[in-house]
C-alpha cells in the first residue's frame, strides 16, 4: 500500500514549489489507491505561524488537493521524539558533544582557511565516559557510520551514491533537547510508514543522512524522488521576485484552481505533448518515472492560456461558483444582477482571467459613474439622442425582456429610423454599458435587466 506526504513547514504561504510537490504527492497516492498523509513541520517555533497553517490548508483545499491523513503536527510530537533520540543514545548511535559555540567556530575557521569543507570532526565521538565540561548543555549527535556509502535509487534522479565519509555527525537534539529537522522526519516517515519521499531536490543533501538514521533505528528507508526546482523566467530558482508565487494570490488574480493544477503537473512531468489533462487524465497518466531530472521554468503566458482554456470550457455551474466569490471580493451585490451561469455564458469567450470577467461585467450589477469618454466620442452623434429615444420607446412597450424580442424591438426601430442596426446598436451599448465593448447588445440588455436598461438610455439621452 502506498503511503506519500506533504510535509510543509509553516513558515509562510503556500507557494508554487510546494503546490506543485503536494501535488505530485497527492496524485502518486491516488494513481496507486495509496494514502495520502498531510504532515505540518512546525518544529521550527520561531519562524512557524498559525496563519502560514491556515495558508497551507486553504492553498489546498482551493487546489482540492484532499489529505486522507493528518494534518498532523509535529510539535504535538515531542515526547515521541525524544523517546527516540533516547533510544539512539542508548543504543550508541548517538552521542552527547559538548563542544562550545567558540570551539566549533575555531574548528570551523581552521577548515576554512585549509580550504576543507566545513564539518564536525567528530571530537566527542569516543569520549563518552569522560567527565564533561560543567555549565555546558550537550547537544545530541547522531553517530554516522564513517565507512560504507549510501545508496539511493532515487525514482526521479536515478542512482545516487554518497560516501559516509562526506557526512559528519550531525545534530539530532539541540541543546534545550528540541529534535532537529533530519531526526523528525525520519520518525514520522517511519511511524506514517511513508512508503514513497516525493519532495523538492533541495532536500537531496539530507536524504544520505535520514537514510542513515532509518537504518539505525532498524528500518529500511522508504523510496525517494526529487522533484526538479522551478526556475523563473530569467533562470533563478523561483521565487518572490518573479511576482505571485503564492496559490492563493493565483485565486485573487482570476485563475481557476482546475487551470493552476493542470499548470502544475506540467512543472516537471509531461506525457507526450499533451498539455491540457482533467483531474481524472493527470491520475491515470502520472507517473514518477516521467517527471524530468532538468529544472523547468515558470511561463506565465502558458498559465494565461490555460486559465483561459478553462474559463471557455469548465461547467458552467463550477465557473459560477468561482465568478460568485471574485463579484462579492469586488463588493458587488451578485442578488441585484442576473443569472450567474447567464454571466459566465455571454462572457467566457472574452476574459482571460476571472478578474477581467468582473471588470467587464460590473454593469450587470450597478450603474457605471461615467461614460467612456473615447466610446462618446465615437458613437454619440447628433442624431443619437432621438435616435435613442424611439428605441426607448420600442422596449418600453416589450412585455417580455428576453433577448428574442429585445432583438426584434431594435430592428423595429431601425425600421422606423430607416437606420442600419449598425448605427443604432454601438450608442446602445455605450449608453446602456457606458463603453464600446460587451457581449451581443440583445443578450447585454437582457442581462442588465429592463429597468436598468430603460434608466440607462434615459440618462444617455436627458
Ligand atoms: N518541511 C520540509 C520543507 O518544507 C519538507 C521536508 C520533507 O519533505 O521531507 O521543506
Amino acid at each position: 500500500n502506498v503511503r506519500t506526504r506533504f510535509a510543509p513547514s509553516p513558515t509562510g504561504y503556500l507557494h508554487i514549489g510546494g503546490a506543485r510537490t503536494a501535488l505530485f504527492s497527492w496524485l502518486y497516492a491516488r494513481k496507486m489507491g495509496g494514502t495520502f498523509i498531510l504532515r505540518i513541520e512546525d518544529t521550527d517555533r520561531e519562524r512557524s505561524t498559525q496563519a502560514s497553517v491556515d495558508a497551507i490548508l486553504e492553498g489546498m483545499a482551493w487546489l482540492d488537493l484532499g489529505h486522507d491523513e493528518g494534518p498532523f503536527y509535529q510539535t504535538h510530537r515531542f515526547d515521541r521524539y525524544a523517546e527516540v533520540i533516547q533510544q539512539l543514545v542508548d543504543s550508541g548511535h548517538a552521542y552527547r558533544c559538548y563542544c562550545s559555540k567558540e570551539e566549533l567556530e575555531q574548528l570551523r575557521e581552521g577548515q576554512m582557511a585549509r580550504k576543507e569543507k566545513p564539518r564536525y570532526d567528530g571530537r566527542w565521538r569516543d569520549r563518552q565516559d569522560e567527565t564533561p565540561p560543567a555549565g555546558v548543555d550537550p547537544v545530541i549527535r547522531f553517530r554516522n557510520p564513517q565507512t560504507g556509502v549510501v545508496d539511493i535509487d532515487d525514482l526521479v534522479r536515478g542512482k545516487i551514491t554518497i560516501s559516509n565519509e562526506e557526512l559528519d555527525d550531525l545534530i539530532i537534539a539541540r541543546s534545550d533537547g528540541t529534535p532537529t529537522y533530519n531526526l523528525t522526519v525520519v520518525v514520522d516517515d517511519i511511524d506514517m510508514q511513508v512508503t514513497h519521499v516525493i519532495r523538492g531536490d533541495d532536500h537531496i543533501n539530507n536524504t544520505p543522512r535520514q537514510i542513515n538514521i532509518m537504518r539505525a533505528l532498524g528500518y529500511e528507508p522508504p523510496k525517494f524522488a526529487h522533484l526538479p526546482m522551478i526556475l523563473g523566467s530569467d533562470g533563478q530558482r523561483l521565487s518572490k521576485r518573479h511576482g505571485a508565487v503564492s496559490v492563493m494570490q493565483y485565486r485573487d488574480d482570476g485563475f481557476t484552481p482546475q487551470a493552476l493544477l493542470n499548470y502544475l503537473v506540467r512543472l516537471g512531468w509531461s506525457n507526450g505533448d499533451q498539455e491540457i489533462f482533467s483531474r481524472e487524465e493527470m491520475i491515470e497518466l502520472f507517473s514518477l518515472e516521467a517527471v524530468n531530472r532538468a529544472p523547468s521554468a515558470f511561463n506565465t503566458d502558458k498559465l494565461l492560456w490555460l486559465n483561459q482554456h478553462y474559463i471557455k470550457t469548465l461547467p458552467v455551474e463550477e465557473l459560477a461558483a468561482q465568478l460568485q466569490w471574485h463579484l462579492q471580493e469586488q463588493q458587488l451585490d451578485v442578488s441585484t444582477g442576473p443569472a450567474l451561469t447567464d454571466v459566465i455564458n455571454a462572457q467566457r469567450e472574452r476574459a482571460k482571467t476571472l478578474v477581467e470577467m468582473v471588470a467587464i461585467s460590473r454593469y450587470f450589477y450597478e450603474d457605471f459613474a461615467d461614460f467612456e469618454e473615447t466610446a462618446v466620442q465615437k458613437q454619440f452623434k447628433a442624431d443619437t439622442v432621438d435616435n435613442l429615444q424611439i428605441v426607448h420607446d420600442e422596449f418600453a412597450a416589450l412585455s417580455a425582456w428576453k433577448a428574442e424580442p429585445i432583438h426584434g424591438a431594435i430592428q423595429a426601430a431601425c425600421e422606423k429610423l430607416g437606420l442600419k442596426l449598425g448605427k443604432v446598436g454601438p450608442p446602445l451599448r455605450v449608453a446602456v454599458t457606458g463603453g464600446a465593448s460587451s457581449p451581443s447588445i440583445d443578450i447585454t440588455l437582457e442581462l442588465i435587466g429592463r429597468e436598468r436598461s430603460l434608466a440607462r438610455i434615459q440618462r444617455a439621452i436627458s
